[in-house]
């Protein structure tokens, strides 16, 4: 089994430059593609699910952080603040205080419950392990950041839909069999200073999601002082290529931030409540979870994850040859298949070679036979070749694209 970081050197999905600075990932076209299908997804299902997308700034004050104590209690993790015309700022490493913001900008109803605000956000923590774990552990990333604003009453229904949705999205990814669940708590005797220290909202919280996981149906272990530091909360934790887990998706149960911040709705009585915020990172890191895609299939994604689709190698430059080429190529394109000619000037072998290293979907050749025939000959990433007919060879990998809808 490779690393993400060994299989990269022939996928070319990311790279560094060490002028652009250290631990701060560059994406590839391919790398950039799986990232906005894996994105495309998760955002149709979240339309589906009542989310609200919302989109909030990379900096903002750094009062705002010291309210939620990610100042303090997270302060390792993020970049130092900076001075703008006399104000404080910090580079964002987390969205909560945006959103909080957000909804503290109304008046609340029990009506609006439950409020789920998400966003694809890019945010920048400090990590000097950072580039030597590849993508797993970048200084700039970004992550599925959800806040869903709900009552006491309802936030165990709404837990529940958050694990479904869990379930979901790891069963399309093709993940179930490598994923194990943790609830993660906090400290049971309040000295552990990484922990804001509000014993009764704690025991509170840590109830809740002790019953939500309890009656969730999913097998899970309980792990003390894993908790973040406003809230006990469920990692999804998926096995690297080396055996060694690591968190791919978190759930935040959070009674803490909502009374520092000072936010509340108004009940059915009118009388103002506090609500409870779900923190909901699914997943965790877009960049990561390309890096356990790439470990789990060693590179050999399924084809709507596939960046390069269909690669066509014409046999000659033949200019007959050449332009049958690009007509299939424009075919496919048209189709949603992601699909390119390779023009180099690199012997036709060579070409076959890259591809095969490159894990393209399927490797169309085109030669003089091709230019008197409807039909093409497709060669699979196990070397098996099947000649076809043109719309057949589309209408076979569109149903596979697709297959998610
Ligand atoms: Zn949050």
């Amino acid at each position: 089994m490779k690393s993400q970081i060994e299989l990269n050197k022939s996928l070319n999905y990311f790279t560094f430059c060490k002028e652009i600075g250290y631990g701060l990932p560059i994406l590839t076209n391919s790398g950039t593609i799986i990232k906005e299908i894996l994105r495309n997804f998760i955002r149709t299902e979240e339309f589906k699910r009542g989310y609200h997308h919302v989109e909030t700034p990379v900096l903002g004050l750094k009062n705002l952080y010291e309210t939620s104590q990610h100042a303090t209690k997270y302060a390792n993790d993020m970049f130092p603040s900076f001075a703008s015309e006399g104000e404080e700022y910090v580079m964002r490493s987390v969205t909560c205080p945006n959103h909080y913001m957000m909804f503290k900008s109304e008046l609340r109803s029990y009506t609006e419950l439950p409020l789920r605000y998400t966003e694809m956000s890019t945010l920048v923590r400090r990590d000097m392990t950072g580039e030597l774990t590849g993508i797993f552990r970048a200084n700039s990333f970004t992550l599925n950041d959800a806040h869903i604003f709900c009552s006491r009453e309802n936030v165990k229904e709404e837990y529940a839909s958050i694990i479904d949705f869990i379930k979901y999205v790891v069963a399309v990814l093709g993940l179930s069999d490598s994923i194990s669940y943790r609830l993660s708590l906090g400290d049971e005797n309040f000295n552990n200073q990484k922990f804001i220290v509000k014993p009764e909202l704690w025991r509170e919280a840590e109830g809740y999601i002790t019953d939500i996981m309890n009656q969730s149906g999913v097998e899970f272990f309980s792990a003390r002082n894993k908790a973040c530091h406003y809230g006990p909360k469920l990692d999804v934790l998926m096995k690297r290529y080396s055996g060694k887990p690591e968190i791919i998706i978190t759930v935040q149960l959070d009674f803490i931030l909502p009374e520092l911040f000072d936010v509340y709705f108004a009940n059915k009585k009118q009388e103002k409540e506090r609500p409870v915020v779900i923190h909901r990172a699914l997943p965790f890191s877009m960049e990561r979870t390309i890096g356990f895609l790439m470990e789990h299939y060693q590179g050999d994604l399924p084809f709507w994850l596939t960046p390069e689709q269909v690669i066509i190698i014409p046999f000659s430059e033949d200019s007959l040859i050449i332009s049958r080429a690009e007509a299939i190529n424009a075919l496919f394109l048209n189709n949603g298949i992601r699909s390119s000619v390779n023009h180099s000037t690199e012997k036709y072998n060579k070409k076959v070679k890259k591809a095969i290293q490159q894990k393209v979907g399927y490797i169309v050749l085109i030669g003089n036979d091709e230019l008197t025939s409807d039909s093409i000959t497709m060669r699979n990433r196990l070397g098996e070749k099947q000649s076809m007919n043109i719309s057949i060879a589309i209408d076979t990998l569109k149903k596979q694209n697709f297959a998610i809808a």
